[in-house]
């Protein structure tokens, strides 16, 4: 770190209250409270609470890239109209950081400390809505970070070889109008960006096919505009860094793996 590097305000841990709020869908004291100001502008702008959520993880992609990279982002901020810098969990690996955002606890709470993927077995934003009788889907890459620490519960669990397959699936989700909350993985880029380097060609091709998804996944929840008010947002876990080896890395308190940017729509 040296003295340019400024840490994001917002933990990951404030993620699930800010949705819940979203929806005025109450949750236990046990989660950080949400970010109110960004919950009650986007609110404002469905015209009443959501009924619909759809949360989109595209994994590793850091706020830097998005700096870096702006208009890769295009898609993304044509269905989007707020943009909340974040801060990645300690460690800055998917499990924790994706516990995070989905409990509301630090991970010394809910128990994700490292990369490792153990069912959590305390309380997630996935139970809350299966207690309160909503229809809820994973839609996850093969042996995605969702698959393993909030299986077990009372939802319906999809799986795809990579983002398309995953974007795929998502789309035909959202046809069937059935669904309260769709949360989806891809992590098309997180490969690329391990393998060949966070900037690289090929890291960069998987933000846009990501992004470009993300355009799809709106389009099909603007076809039910009229019977929904929809939360959609663009959510990313952590971010990587470039390694001395020229490959891509995380888990560090490095400012490129802790800061990310979430966009929030409402459709
Ligand atoms: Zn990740």
């Amino acid at each position: 770190m040296n003295m340019a590097d400024h840490f994001n305000l917002y933990p990951l841990k404030v993620f699930a209250a800010t949705v819940a709020d979203c929806m005025d869908f109450p949750l236990p004291e046990s989660y950080c409270p949400g970010v109110s100001w960004v919950s009650n502008i986007l609110k404002e702008r469905m015209g009443g609470a959501a009924d619909r959520v759809v949360l989109y993880h595209a994994d590793a992609v850091g706020h830097y890239i998005w700096q870096k990279y702006t208009s890769l982002f295009a898609p993304v901020y044509q269905h989007t109209s707020l943009a909340l810098p974040m801060l990645s969990t300690v460690e800055s690996v998917t499990p924790v950081a994706h516990a995070s955002m989905y409990t509301g606890l630090d991970p010394e709470q809910h128990g994700i400390m490292t990369y490792t993927r153990p069912q959590l077995t305390c309380h997630t934003l996935f139970d809350e809505w299966i207690a309160a009788g909503m229809k809820v889907a994973i839609v996850a890459q093969a042996d995605s970070t969702f698959l393993h620490i909030f299986k077990g519960r009372e939802l319906e669990y999809y799986e795809a070889p990579n983002a398309l397959g995953v974007q795929e699936k998502a789309l035909e989700l959202i046809a069937t109008d059935k669904y309260d909350v769709i949360s989806i993985h891809t992590f098309d880029y997180d490969n690329a960006a391990h393998a060949f380097g966070p900037e690289s060609k090929q890291a960069l091709n998987a933000v846009s096919i990501e992004a470009e998804g993300f355009d799809r996944i709106a389009k099909a929840l603007a076809v039910h505009k009229d019977k929904h008010r929809t939360l959609l947002t663009y959510s990313p876990d952590h971010g990587q860094h470039l390694t001395a080896g020229g490959n891509g890395s995380h888990g560090s308190k490095m400012i490129e793996d802790m800061n990310v940017v979430h966009f929030f729509g409402t459709i």
